[in-house]
């Protein structure tokens, strides 16, 4: 059967060449990075030639990037140790972030007793600005976790502004980037990003390898405790061939991104082209969303909606329906609640997201299932 792959803000396949570095790194960088001996030392090598690759294309320094096992990781430690070292007393986030973020400050309020404060989010998906300035100045020490693109609907919120107000109060300010590093340059000197977040497996990487950015001059404590491993921020033997994975797919997103971004634009257009001629009727959920990511309303009937991610995997169809962890689950979207109305959240919304591996034919074929749908 013909499979079609359209989710890949769920996860994307790893780049040939991400493979072959990471084989090249199991077959002859066996040592420990923490072992004084050539080969440990070599492996060691192995994963500070990384951590520079990746400063180099985020335009910030090699000892500001800590490598951890996911960005789902990365956001519980920096929130963890903002709460408990920091004395911060507040956070401000949105509904509409990841789950790694929302449980965690969940968790955090119910350990710490932390106030949480959410930024309205409008029907197209941005963030009430207005409403968020107005939580400025505060009493209590703030923290603001913001996410750079949505996941389900691609939406790009304005970091830049959301920094600049952040440091003008005196707050920190973590940003969920997992969805854009790789994607869209990112320039951390001119950013008022003080910690952020990133996950290989969104950029034809491994699974299981992520890293935070934290700022020069910033010291949170470790969330792990053992070895000195990352400075003794992050205890743990390296994952020297993840880490060598994840900087080789950074470099090739990075190197490929001005064509890549060219036709997955177009592919994206071409998408929604068709369906709309197919679906005269069919609505986007959010605007200014980024090139890879389409998150169509489709106007089906209310029993085809259960079904409809059934029917396309069944013909070899892969998209979602909101974030990976909902797919197949007839719950609603956390974001789309905040964006649709109760009568549009029972219609069908399907996240179609888009790589350079994509073709017009398999769209053409997607088109094709959902008319018979
Ligand atoms: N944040 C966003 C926006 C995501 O899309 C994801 C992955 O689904 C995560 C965080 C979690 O990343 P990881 O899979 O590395 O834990």
């Amino acid at each position: 059967m013909k499979k079609v792959y359209l989710d890949n803000a769920a996860t994307t396949s790893i780049r040939q060449e991400v493979i072959d570095e990471m084989v090249k790194v199991m077959q002859t960088e066996y040592g420990n990075p923490s072992s004084t001996h050539s080969v440990g030392r070599s492996a060691k090598a192995i994963i500070e030639t990384a951590r520079k690759t990746i400063a180099k294309y985020l335009h910030c320094t090699a000892q500001e990037i800590l490598f951890t096992s996911s960005a789902t990781e990365a956001t519980n430690w920096i929130l963890r140790s903002a709460v408990k070292d920091f004395g911060v007393r507040r956070i401000i986030t949105s509904k509409t972030e990841h789950h790694a973020t929302l449980y965690t400050v969940k968790a955090l309020q119910q350990e710490f007793g932390i106030e949480i404060v959410e930024v309205n989010v409008l029907p197209d998906g941005s963030l009430d600005y207005n409403q968020f300035k107005a939580l400025f100045p505060s009493e209590r020490k703030t923290l603001v976790s913001l996410m750079h693109v949505n996941n389900e609907t691609g939406v790009v919120h304005d970091i830049a502004q959301i920094g600049e107000l952040c440091h003008q109060y005196d707050a920190f300010f973590h940003c969920d980037t997992v969805q854009s590093v790789g994607k869209t340059e990112l320039n951390l000197q001119e950013l008022p990003i003080d910690f952020l977040v990133a996950s290989a497996h969104k950029f034809h990487g491994p699974k299981g390898i992520g890293f935070a950015f934290v700022r020069k001059n910033v010291v949170l404590q470790p969330m792990l405790f053992g070895g000195e491993q990352e400075k003794g921020w992050r205890a743990g033997t390296e994952a020297v061939h993840q880490i060598a994975g994840m900087a080789k797919a950074l470099e090739l997103s990075y190197e490929q991104l001005h064509e890549e971004r060219i036709y997955i634009t177009e592919l994206k257009m071409y998408c929604l082209q068709k369906l709309q001629e197919a679906f005269p009727e069919v609505t986007v959920n959010g605007e200014n969303t980024l090139y890879n990511i389409l998150n169509v309303l489709l106007p089906f009937s209310e029993a085809k909606t259960a079904m409809i991610l059934f029917n396309l995997d069944m013909k070899g169809i892969a998209v979602s329906r909101g974030s990976a962890c909902q797919s197949g689950s007839i719950k609603p979207s956390h974001v789309l609640a905040e964006m649709l109305s109760e009568a549009d959240l029972k219609k069908p919304s399907l996240r179609i997201s888009f790589s350079h591996e994509n073709t017009k034919e398999e769209i053409d074929y997607l088109i094709e299932v959902l008319k018979e749908i």
